[in-house]
């Protein structure tokens, strides 16, 4: 399971940090997910509580942000928000998109104690 994986390298952040900032229990985490990224939020939940116990973030609650995609139209010449890949553009209905972000996937911030 992907998600999992991803969990995994969270909590390695995570733990990181504390050692780093002198915390000794993450209560929050806010997770930036970009819609493009292939995340099921639902099993990124499951598989945090999961790695997360024994760890500093053991029943932290994770909170996730979805980001829209963005792509470049070339016809507004602009950088637009879309939902998938190979939509269209939602300003003029343009097929003309480069997208250029909507995979991300970042801790935004952190609330510890
Ligand atoms: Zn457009």
């Amino acid at each position: 399971m992907h998600e999992l994986s991803i969990c995994q390298s969270i909590i390695d952040l995570l733990s990181e940090q504390a050692a780093i900032a002198k915390f000794d229990r993450v209560v929050r985490v806010r997770l930036e997910i970009g819609c493009l990224a292939g995340v099921e939020p639902q099993a990124l939940m499951f598989g945090f509580d999961v790695s997360a116990r024994g760890t500093v973030a053991d029943g932290a609650a994770l909170e996730i942000i979805d980001l829209p995609a963005k792509a470049w139209c070339f016809d507004c010449d602009r950088t637009v928000d879309i939902e998938t890949r190979g939509a269209d553009c939602p300003l003029c209905s343009g097929g003309r998109l480069r997208v250029t972000g909507g995979d991300e996937l970042r801790v935004k911030d952190l609330e510890v104690v």
